[in-house]
């Protein structure tokens, strides 16, 4: 008999998990709420600027094995662009200084050691500040691990650990911030490498996942929402979609692959990250000016993070809830008040768009880190995926794909946590080098 996996989520968690499932021969069916595919992750064409925009800037490192190993099984044809090194420029808007930070690729970090790769002002033994980070218990937030203060902090520390966690730093748990510097800073300069979508976050990582899975079978059904799972005594026996119920036969599993905030309505007693923090994004259409780089980060502005993309200039601020209810032309004034000043781009605003995402992340701080559960539940055949399930990294691509792939391997019986660990490893942790869909700035390289 033909069993089907039904996974409820079109976002890269859900995504992940069809591509290995598929790839195993299952029969999949994805189902998502909205119209397409992508969730937290997607372009759209914005009626406004006439152009396709990203619903927010995405950032990645080249340490981001799980996200760059489901680009290269999906076959997408347009891959990530960075540097070929982790090179990471900052400009202060306080001072009007610019610098650039310059890792070099191996373990140990000699960088620090010379003036013109670290931060302006800073000495190498500053850089040893965050290693109690890495020895804290889980309920510690990063506050009390470290000092949150001093130029140092404000010029590396903060921006890197705010653009992670989507939380200030100082409230937010040392445990999720720990495993994101041995990812990156302590992993080497080659797990640094910072990785743009400059094609869109459709065209990269939606879309071919989407040709992958219709190859392999799968079924797509948009426009439904889950609103209830029957559920028997220890396994799920339907889907609830509202006009459309789906059977699950004895053969069959679901996914749940939906956001926090949806998932405790759906299996009782499921205990999820409750808050959650906003990020904003405001895009121009500009042609950004050749000299600038292609991402600049910001200290002491309003904006944190520049994107500079062939048709428009786009800016990313982290934990924004505060600016939530500010009007939405003054909003971009503002913001593109600082582009303006940066980039020597006239002062006058060009067309503009401000996107909103109230719940871009969950609130990473040590309560909420503490309510993630595993891909397992007390239910037979029903599995979660999702970036607030207990990936061990901040709500991010990285972790959406990782558990699209933990569930995966918890449907196949096999050890969720040992199965990652084992393909981490075969990564070189992270990059086989070529074998990846990388690109260099502005030129393509395909996937394998
Ligand atoms: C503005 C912004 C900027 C970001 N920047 C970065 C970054 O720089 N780097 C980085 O790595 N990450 C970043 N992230 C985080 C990243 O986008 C998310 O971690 C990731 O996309 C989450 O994927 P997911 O599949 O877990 O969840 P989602 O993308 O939220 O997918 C869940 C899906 O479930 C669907 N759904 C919800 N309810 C139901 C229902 N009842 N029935 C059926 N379907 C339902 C939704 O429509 C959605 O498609 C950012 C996020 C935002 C919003």
């Amino acid at each position: 008999m033909a069993t089907t996996v039904h996974i409820v989520g079109a976002g890269l968690a859900g995504l992940s998990a069809a591509v290995r499932l598929a790839e195993a021969g299952r029969q999949v069916a994805v189902y998502d709420a909205a119209k397409i595919a992508g969730g937290r992750c997607r372009s759209y064409l914005d009626t406004a600027l006439g152009i396709t925009i990203d619903n927010g800037n995405h950032l990645l490192l080249s340490g981001n094995w799980a996200a760059l190993d489901f680009l290269a099984r999906i076959g997408s044809p347009v891959g990530l662009s960075g540097p070929d090194a982790a090179n990471f420029p900052f400009a202060d808007l306080a001072t009007g200084r610019r610098w650039t930070l310059r890792l070099n690729n191996g373990r140990l970090p000699w960088w620090i050691l010379d003036a013109r790769r670290r931060v302006p002002g800073s000495r190498a033994w500053n850089y040893f500040a965050p290693i109690r980070i890495l020895r804290a218990p889980s309920s510690t937030t990063v506050g009390e691990a470290m000092v949150c203060a001093g130029p140092l902090y404000e010029r590396l520390w903060r921006p890197v650990l705010l653009a992670a966690l989507n939380t200030e730093p100082s409230e937010a748990a040392a445990g999720l911030a720990a495993q994101i510097l041995r990812e990156t800073l302590v992993a080497g300069g080659h797990a640094c490498r910072p990785l743009i979508a400059m094609a869109g976050l459709s065209a990269t990582f939606v879309e071919p996942a989407l040709r992958f899975l219709v190859s392999k079978g799968a079924s797509f059904h948009f426009g439904w929402r889950l609103r209830a799972i029957g559920l028997a005594e220890d396994r799920p026996k339907e889907l609830d979609f509202g006009n459309v119920r789906i059977a699950i036969g004895p053969q069959d599993a679901v996914v749940l692959a939906v956001p926090a905030w949806v998932a405790p309505d759906l299996i009782p007693g499921l205990q999820a990250p409750a808050s959650s923090r906003a990020i904003v994004n405001a895009h121009f259409r500009v042609e950004p000016p050749p000299d600038v780089p292609p991402v600049l980060g910001i200290i002491h502005g309003l904006t944190e993070w520049h994107f500079a993309y062939p048709n428009r200039f786009s800016v990313t601020i982290s934990n924004a809830d505060r600016l939530l209810d500010e009007p939405r032309r003054a909003l971009a004034r503002a913001i593109w008040r600082e582009v303006s000043i940066l980039t020597g781009l006239p002062y006058d605003l060009p067309p503009w768009q401000i996107v909103k995402e109230r719940r871009a992340t969950f609130a990473a701080t040590p309560i909420e880190a503490s309510k993630r559960p595993t891909a397992r539940t007390r239910f037979r055949d029903l599995v979660l995926a999702g970036d607030w399930t207990a990936t061990g990294l901040p709500a991010t691509i990285e972790g959406a794909v990782r558990s699209g792939y933990a569930a995966a391997s918890a449907l196949s019986g096999a050890s969720a946590a040992k199965q990652l660990q084992a393909e981490a490893a075969k990564q070189g942790f992270g990059l086989a080098h070529g074998q990846h869909p990388l690109r260099s700035p502005r030129s393509t390289v395909r996937s394998p």
